[in-house]
């Protein structure tokens, strides 16, 4: 465990970068590469043949034998088809290694088994998956050995997007378009392109691997299904920070070591809040490259887990009751000449570029909430958002102080004319340094916080891509810009008409704001009144996709058509329903063929021991036997009552056609009858016999790692 490497060597050795490809093509198809990355000119063949060529030389000298389009199709996870590069067998009988760059540029999986939400029906079975040149190839080593991983673009026969990077690259096309557009207002004449920065926050839960295989609910759906709370829960906050033990060490030694390898800029890594939670935070990067990198951190920390001895779980809430895990998505757009457009300076009442970018993305966020929301929805995030230690299901924007200070300025009275300031921190402690703090604290209870140079998108589940939410961010903040340089572009007096419309948005978007507690119970009635939405599940998130306002906004910017953004609903209702139809079959295997069984033979020891001891004594001290006998009898009889409702209630949603009505069914009627069944078996879980119950306890999982 103890090997040694160095960092700066090893980081990125397995991909196929701007220093491996700088060595290794012929100049001219390098800059030609180059071109095509970054200015977005078209790939021609022959470029793309001797791209593809050194890339395979490349790969099999990192001992590939296959390669792989890598893609994401809308399951959530990202798909792969192996093809080695083997010709065929020569009349020598040897074969040829060989890589074209047609097999490069495009693949053609068999779309018909990926989620189309309708478009395979209206359109074409048929599937495309096109090479995104701007995110770089890697080569992957595992015990299938070393493939090389081409990430690429998934696209139906007529061009609608099947996956997640499409709109994805769509957006950024329109961010970068209508935030040059702003720039060049200002007299910037120098920044060729603008990109999103996007910085993922990972968090995840370890459990030991021997203990996960006892337990079908997390087999099956992620997280635990039963379980009753352990005597000890996180209140004491003494795991958040506290030293990482040992064996969690070196799983993230390993882990980090793998995403180097990859080129991922693992970072950060501490303990969350709950016990056996934590975190990883690697550097920011393009956001199409943040989307990518973060697929790469989900699987090898599954993967690294594996090799611990471990099970890392992903799913937003794995246990009822304790912290749900979450995935920050910190975002700003940079230009290509290191400009951060979010970056107030030290005196952003001043810095009139910055107050209408911050007005437009105060104006983007409030039109568009449900958009928001809806990025961040999905089955597992209903259980996390608005419960313990996660951001409220309501939209809101967090300022802090000092940008909350010019805004008020600027509402009454029109004017900034001065920034609060950090002070200095006195420490009291004469060997410690003072510093400067900064002019805001920090505030973690906000959905989506401003946090210095960059906005904070906190409600993104853990599990899920991030892909979505950086879709809607690009959008609407491109939305905004485009509406304030339309205005501005006409206007006579340009000074003037800035002022106006920083003051103008300004006002007529201060109800997203909100610098206070977003935890408590008086935000959620503050908010109503307010008219703000309080999407509180998936089912209900959804309809936002399709909205004429979303239409307008996604054709406007040729993110999604209206046929892509109704396949993406009906899809996500499928997904949603497929979710909790698989949980509650889950539940009903647990319960009929473990905890009931189990908890039958713990009602015949009881009996026995009632039998046994009013043999030798008296039915008066045979009490306590009794009247535990009779406790747990209940609950049986109600568990088992719950159990055949669920069976029943589970196949009618199943018999349900897909769509809307089913997810309805799921979450009204399957989802409140899981609960119904959970209630009885977890107060039996306090009482029947430890050495009896068929599966780890929470204390076990999350204690004991
Ligand atoms: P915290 O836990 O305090 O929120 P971390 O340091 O764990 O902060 O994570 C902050 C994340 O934000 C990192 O991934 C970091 O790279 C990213 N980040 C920093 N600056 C930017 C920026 N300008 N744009 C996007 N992401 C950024
Ligand atoms: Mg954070």
């Amino acid at each position: 465990m103890s090997e040694y490497f160095s960092v700066s060597e090893i980081f990125g050795e397995n991909v196929f970068n701007d220093a491996v490809m700088q060595e290794r093509l012929p100049k001219k198809v390098y800059k030609k590469l180059k071109q095509v990355i970054e200015e977005d000119r078209e790939m021609d063949l022959e470029t793309a043949d001797v791209v593809a060529h050194e890339m395979k030389e490349w790969a099999i000298e990192k001992g590939a034998t296959h390669y792989t389009h890598w893609f994401q199709p809308l399951t959530g996870v990202t798909a792969e088809k192996h093809d080695s590069f083997i010709t065929a067998p020569m009349p020598s009988g040897k074969v040829l290694m060989s890589f074209s760059g047609k097999e490069l540029i495009k693949g053609e999986p068999d779309a018909s088994s990926f989620p189309s939400g309708g478009l395979r029906a209206t359109f074409e079975a048929r599937g495309y998956t096109a090479w995104d040149c701007t995110s770089p190839a890697f080569v992957r080593q595992d015990a299938a050995g070393a493939t090389l991983c081409i990430p690429t673009a998934f696209c139906s026969y007529t061009g609608e997007a099947l996956d997640q990077k499409t709109p994805l690259l769509r957006s950024m096309e329109a961010i970068n378009e209508q935030s040059l557009r702003l720039l060049r207002l200002f007299g910037n004449t120098t920044s060729k392109k603008v990109t999103p920065s996007v910085g993922p926050e990972q968090e995840y839960f370890l459990v030991d691997r021997e203990k996960y295989l006892k337990r079908k609910d997390l087999i099956f759906t992620g997280r635990t299904l039963f379980g009753a709370m352990p005597p000890k829960g996180q209140e004491m906050d003494d795991h958040y920070f506290g030293a990482i033990r040992e064996r969690i060490a070196a799983y993230m030694k390993d882990v980090n070591k793998e995403l180097w390898k990859l080129g991922v800029s693992a970072k950060t890594q501490h303990n969350e809040v709950a016990p056996a939670q934590h975190e990883l935070a690697p550097i920011y990067a393009e956001a199409n490259i943040a989307v990518d990198h973060n697929q790469l951190v989900m699987e090898t920390l599954k993967k690294v887990a594996g090799r611990h001895g471990m099970h890392c779980l992903l799913h937003e809430k794995p246990f009822a009751g304790v912290n749900g895990s979450g995935k920050h998505n910190n975002w700003s757009i940079t230009t290509d000449d290191g400009i951060n457009m979010l970056e107030p300076g030290k005196t952003p009442h001043e810095n009139i570029q910055f107050l209408l970018i911050l007005t437009c993305i105060l104006k983007a966020v409030d039109k568009h909430a449900d958009l928001l929301r809806e990025s961040a929805a999905d089955a597992g995030n209903d259980h996390r958002l608005g419960a313990n230690e996660a951001p409220p299901a309501i939209i809101s924007v967090f300022l802090g102080e000092q940008l909350q200070d010019v805004m008020s300025q600027l509402i009454s009275t029109g004017e900034a004319t001065r920034s609060l300031k950090g002070e200095v921190l006195q420490t009291g402690v004469k060997s410690l340094p003072d510093f400067m703090k900064d002019a805001t604290d920090r505030n973690r209870t906000s959905p989506f916080a401003f946090t210095g140079n960059k906005f904070e998108f906190r409600m993104v589940g853990s599990n899920d891509s991030i892909a979505a939410p950086n879709v809607v961010l690009n959008s609407i903040v491109a939305e905004a810009f485009s509406d304030a340089c339309d205005i501005l572009e006409q206007a006579a007096d340009f000074d003037e008409a800035v002022h106006d419309l920083i003051k103008e948005q300004a006002t007529a978007h201060q109800r997203i704001v909100f610098n206070g507690n977003g935890y408590s119970d008086e935000w959620i009635e503050e908010a109503e009144r307010r008219g703000l939405l309080n999407i509180k599940n998936m089912v209900d998130a959804v309809p936002a996709l399709t909205t004429e306002k979303a239409v307008t906004l996604f054709e406007k910017f040729n993110v999604f058509t209206r046929a892509e953004l109704e396949s993406r609903g009906e899809i996500l209702y499928e997904n949603y329903a497929k979710a909790i139809n698989i949980e509650a079959r889950t539940m009903i295997d647990m319960a009929g063929k473990q905890i009931i069984p189990a908890v039958i033979k713990y009602t015949t020891v009881l009996a026995n021991s009632v039998n046994a001891v009013k043999a030798a004594a008296n039915e008066e001290v045979a009490a306590v036997q009794t009247e535990l006998l009779r406790e747990v009898s209940s609950l049986l009889s109600e568990a088992q009552d719950a159990l055949k409702k669920l069976v029943d209630i589970t196949e009618k949603a199943s018999a349900m056609p897909e769509g809307r009505e089913r997810a309805i069914c799921c979450r009204d009627e399957v989802k409140t009858t899981m609960d119904a069944l959970r209630a009885p078996i977890d107060r039996l879980e306090m009482i029947v016999d430890k050495e009896m119950w068929p599966m780890p306890s929470y204390g076990d999982l999350i204690f004991e790692v």
